[in-house]
């Protein structure tokens, strides 16, 4: 083949790799992290290198580069790739907006942030939500022993065990009914006097940034989002990933959505109407319906979806009916006297859905199970079902899954509340004192 004629193929292999590329950009919103890092990389490097061979189309022989510069071309090419293909997975809609782009500039929302007793500003004009009781952090774990923690979960999570579900199906539930279905972790589904509310549903294989770690369970995710009817509130307590997902976000079909402040930046940036997102600061309230509110409470804890720590508020809620029945939705946080300050302020709550995780060491931004039991008396509350459990293993500890489960049934003993330990997708009747639940947790 002639110079010429094959310079001319080059250029038109370029052009189609470069709109390869840009398809391929448009995509990374794909959870198939992996897949598309490898494809942008590959088709990126050959389409830089298309250019370069072009460049050389009409000069003398002898001014073409030789093997070792075109290596050496390529290889700050692949370099090239590897960083952009990076930053544009980084810059994608699943990461929200508060780390890499300054969306607060000029907008209603940063105005609201500032009047808020809760968002800080220091001397350089740069600010961060706050609680009211900082949090109390230990030494600081090395990268390296980070790394271990990281290796050691994902070695942990190739031979987790299945978890035994049932499924309810949501669907067909009588619309008259009041129950609540619990799908593992933090999301669950509500349906009491004629309103249906989900929280922080996560139904993703991975809830993560990360492309294989933490993977849920095998069985845990019995439900997907066409298992969901259409929903009245879609409550978010902050902004972790294994909280806010994107792609079941996106999936599900609601008409409003209730966030703390500021975490509707997220939600703009995946694409929901402004029009339907509700932003709350602590200790505000919505009426949605006659007689029937959402409250938003502080919750002990901090957020972060990119690199930048608290621009977004994180928050506890709770839900009152027109019959006067009362949900605690803790979303994450610490012990704190904010719970006995709601039991007071409420004269004691129905349900309190708390978290319930175990940790090897305490932390003052999630609760051992002798804290949980501690905030769910401080909220006089008449059942608790205990959460974020039994889907996602989110930080090393030497207990199995199932201990946080096993401690919270022992110490629940002999207490005034009842405790509702439902498999996951297991229909909680929530006006039914005497339904009976199983340890479905032990052989
Ligand atoms: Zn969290
Ligand atoms: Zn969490």
């Amino acid at each position: 083949m002639g110079m010429q004629k094959m310079q001319s193929k080059i250029s038109i292999v370029g052009l189609i790799l470069a709109v390869i590329t840009v398809f391929l950009l448009n995509w990374c919103d794909s959870t198939r992290f992996v897949l598309f890092l490898l494809l942008t990389i590959v088709f990126l490097t050959a389409f830089i290198y298309c250019i370069y061979e072009s460049s050389f189309k009409n000069s003398p022989n002898k001014l073409r580069p030789g093997r070792m510069k075109k290596g050496i071309f390529i290889i700050g090419s692949l370099i090239f790739a590897i960083v952009f293909s990076i930053f544009a997975y980084a810059f994608s809609p699943k990461f929200g907006y508060s780390s890499y782009v300054d969306w607060q500039n000029g907008t209603q929302r940063l105005e609201r942030m500032k009047k808020s007793p809760y968002y800080k500003l220091d001397d350089s004009g740069a600010g961060e939500f706050q609680n009211i009781r900082p949090l109390i952090t230990s030494t600081s774990v090395s990268i390296l022993e980070r790394l271990k923690q990281l290796l050691k979960l994902v070695k942990e999570q190739k031979n987790a065990e299945t978890i035994p579900t049932q499924k309810t199906d949501l669907i067909t539930l009588d619309k008259e009914a009041d129950v609540l279905v619990w799908f593992g972790h933090s999301s669950c589904f509500i349906q009491i006097e004629g309103k249906r509310i989900v929280v922080d549903p996560v139904f993703s294989e991975v809830s993560s940034q990360f492309p294989f770690f933490p993977k849920a369970f095998p069985g845990s995710n019995v439900y997907k989002t066409e298992d969901i009817p259409e929903i009245d509130y879609l409550i978010i307590t902050h902004d972790h990933w294994d909280h806010l997902d994107y792609e079941t976000v996106m999936d599900l079909k609601f008409k409003n959505v209730v966030c703390p402040l500021s975490v509707g930046a997220h939600l703009e940036r995946f694409g929901i109407d402004p029009a339907i997102i509700i932003e709350m600061d602590w200790n505000e309230n919505i009426k949605i319906g006659e007689n029937y509110s959402i409250h938003c409470f502080p919750a002990r804890h901090y957020s972060r979806r990119g690199i930048k720590r608290n621009q977004t508020l994180w928050a506890s809620f709770l839900i009152e009916t027109p019959t006067s029945f009362k949900i605690f939705i803790g979303g994450d946080g610490g012990y704190d006297s904010t719970f006995a300050e709601i039991g007071k302020k409420f004269g004691g709550i129905d349900l309190a859905i708390l978290e319930n995780g175990k940790f090897n060491e305490p932390l003052s931004w999630h609760m051992q199970s002798e804290e949980t039991i501690k905030a769910t008396e401080d909220l006089k509350a008449k059942a608790l079902l205990p959460v974020h459990v039994a889907k996602f293993k989110l930080a090393s500890s030497d207990y199995p899954w199932y201990f946080p489960l096993d401690k919270i049934f022992e110490l629940s003993k002999n207490k005034n509340f009842k405790l509702l330990t439902p498999m996951i997708g297991q229909k909680i009747e929530l006006k039914n004192a005497n339904q009976k639940f199983k340890k479905w947790w032990k052989k």
